[in-house]
């Protein structure tokens, strides 16, 4: 049986209705439904109209849809966002839960466990609460900066749900070459979200924030997300092959990357693709050498340290088992950030290192 993805034009402003109908279209099946968790884009403290993180509408029309279970709103918060509080008052996410009375769980604070990634980065923590409950994952569609991901969409998103720096860890030790996008993959599809719902309202040509604002209007929906990055590389007229996520899930066998084996609903594609504009090759090379530097400085200098004797409940939920009471193993530390939050005796940086991180930060531009 072919993947079904929808793709839905947003018509009056009503996000609502439109994510309704894409979820007719595909005919999903709400009964499977566990307790929710929506994993959103809030990898930058910035403002929605930036197109770096998902519409803040579009995330409360998915609560308000699906508020017959449980639902709360859950995310890594980003090493340079400033802090949770600043980044979800940016990124409008306070205002939907409030509005909706729901929680923001912040994946470094929750439990955690460990998944094995067979390849050289081996072990990964992840919130547990990712496998108890059903994740809705809502990207935001952009056009990316690295010429061979070229597109940040569904697969990419869950990335996210790594806590802490490990991720900083992870662009590091592959050097963001084929070991990368395999560990992205792997993550997707341990992680698979029951759900994909993809905010392609308003996206920038070139790289957000800095391009030209697109009103595309569509919203995208499928289970597989992998079919659905497929759909959208057409959509953005990409060829799939062209983008390394999609080529090597292909070789991975993980999800629908076969257009031909994708049922599309809605729109006819071939009738409203549009052709974006990249960014020139200096801004290319100059954003992987900043981002680059970033990623080793973060790897390098920031983990846990310190000041006192650590708890018990701090030692017991280290995922690695890397802390005793006076101190830290970092050969078997992943950087995942849990013991900030279970330990009133650990830190991870000083004063120096968080300005030098924020000059590291504006320049690279994320
Ligand atoms: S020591 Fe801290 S950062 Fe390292 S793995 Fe354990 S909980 Fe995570």
């Amino acid at each position: 049986m072919k993947s079904k993805v929808a793709v839905v034009k947003v018509k009056d402003n009503d996000i609502y209705s439109t994510i309704e109908n894409a979820l007719k279209l595909i005919d999903f099946d709400y009964s499977k439904l566990k307790d929710i968790i929506i994993k959103p884009n809030l990898v930058s403290a910035s403002d929605p109209n930036e197109g770096k993180t998902t519409s803040p509408e579009l995330i409360d029309a998915v609560v308000r849809l699906f508020k017959i279970k449980k639902t709360g709103i859950g995310e890594s918060i980003p090493y340079t966002a400033y802090g949770k509080e600043y980044l979800l008052k940016k990124t409008g996410i306070n205002e939907v839960c409030n509005k909706n009375r729901i929680e923001f769980n912040q994946f470094e604070k929750m439990e955690q466990e460990i998944i094995t990634i067979p390849n050289n980065i081996g072990k990964i923590s992840v919130p547990k609460l990712l496998s108890k409950n059903s994740v809705i994952n809502v990207p935001k569609l952009k056009i990316h900066l690295h010429s061979k991901i070229k597109m940040s969409c569904c697969i990419k998103n869950m990335f996210g749900c790594v806590s802490g720096i490990q991720k900083s860890l992870i662009h590091t030790k592959t050097k963001e070459k084929k070991e990368f996008f395999e560990t992205l993959l792997l993550i997707y599809d341990k992680l698979k979200p029951i759900l994909n719902i993809v905010d392609a309202i308003n996206v920038y040509d070139i790289e957000p924030g800095k391009g030209n604002k697109i009103n595309l209007g569509y919203i995208v929906v499928g289970e597989d997300g992998v079919a659905v990055d497929t759909v959208i590389s057409k959509l953005i007229s990409i060829n799939e092959d062209k983008i390394a996520l999609l080529k090597i899930a292909k070789e991975l066998k993980i999800g629908i990357s076969n257009i031909n084996d994708i049922e599309i609903l809605g729109e006819d594609i071939d009738k409203i693709k549009t052709k974006f504009n990249f960014a020139n090759r200096t801004r290319r090379k100059y954003f992987s050498i900043m981002a680059n530097l970033r990623n080793r400085y973060i790897s390098k200098f920031i983990k846990p340290r310190i000041k006192g004797e650590i708890e018990d409940k701090c030692i017991d939920e280290c995922p690695t088992k890397s802390i005793e009471r006076k101190s830290i193993n970092y050969k078997t530390c992943i950087k995942c950030e849990h013991c900030l939050y279970t330990s009133n005796n650990i830190y991870f940086e000083n004063n120096v290192l968080t300005k030098i991180r924020n000059i590291l930060h504006k320049k690279s531009n994320l």
